[in-house]
């Protein structure tokens, strides 16, 4: 059984959870902000901020950004540079590896906009994929992270074991248009609200919608 009342409420719920997790300055929308100007950055910040938080991802962008601002240019830098560009980063030296290989391409070829393109770039899956999908070129596409996946849970529209299987039972039941805002608004409200760990559910606007699933409190 699912909770089918949040499922039809959906539209709602976000607009709620949006609103608060930017009235607690949820750092994954001042991400988006500064990285909204062009697909290749939005790509190489969804890219690096895999396992690593969005403020330390943000700053390293920006000290890349700030050295080599075209995918040429990022190409041409030493990878020892890059290197030390990322450092903070999860995994640094390894995204460092896949960032010059990736840029190397996207010179030449652009940033694909296509699932299949995306996935062939070096480091790039398909939860980073999905998430360029919507957020760079607003194709109806599902990121699932580790917020969507637990939240999704939480509230009982999904029953699911893993983020595959949470992305297919999303896109089964909820309209395009919610699905390509579901990512950013569930991962703001993960950072902000429904925190892994102890969810503030006693502060949650949408509490009255949701099963809690799994919660202890
Ligand atoms: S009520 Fe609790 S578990 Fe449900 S969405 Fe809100 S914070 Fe998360």
């Amino acid at each position: 059984m699912l909770n089918k009342t949040a499922v039809e409420r959906m539209e709602e719920i976000l607009r709620l959870m949006e609103r608060e997790a930017r009235k607690k300055g949820a750092p994954v929308f001042e991400a988006e902000r500064k990285s909204a100007s062009s697909p290749f950055k939005i790509l190489v910040f969804t890219m690096l901020s895999a396992r690593t938080k969005d403020e330390t991802t943000m700053n390293a962008v920006e000290r890349l950004f700030a050295v080599a601002d075209t995918p040429a240019k990022i190409a041409s830098l030493p990878l020892h540079t890059l290197q030390s560009l990322l450092y903070g980063v999860g995994f640094y030296r390894q995204k460092a590896k896949n960032l010059k290989a990736l840029a190397a391409i996207v010179a030449k070829k652009g940033v694909p906009r296509t699932l299949k393109g995306l996935v062939a770039l070096p480091g790039v899956g398909r939860k980073t994929a999905n998430i360029v999908l919507a957020r760079a070129f607003g194709k109806t596409a599902l990121g699932v992270d580790v917020h969507v996946h637990r939240i999704s849970n939480r509230l009982g529209i999904v029953a699911t074991k893993k983020p595959e299987e949470t992305e297919k039972a999303l896109i089964k039941l909820l309209k395009p248009s919610l699905i390509k805002n579901l990512n950013r608004i569930f991962v703001a409200f993960g950072q902000t609200v429904c925190l892994p760990k102890a969810p503030l559910c006693s502060q949650c606007p949408v509490f009255a919608y949701c099963w809690r699933v799994g919660v202890d409190v």
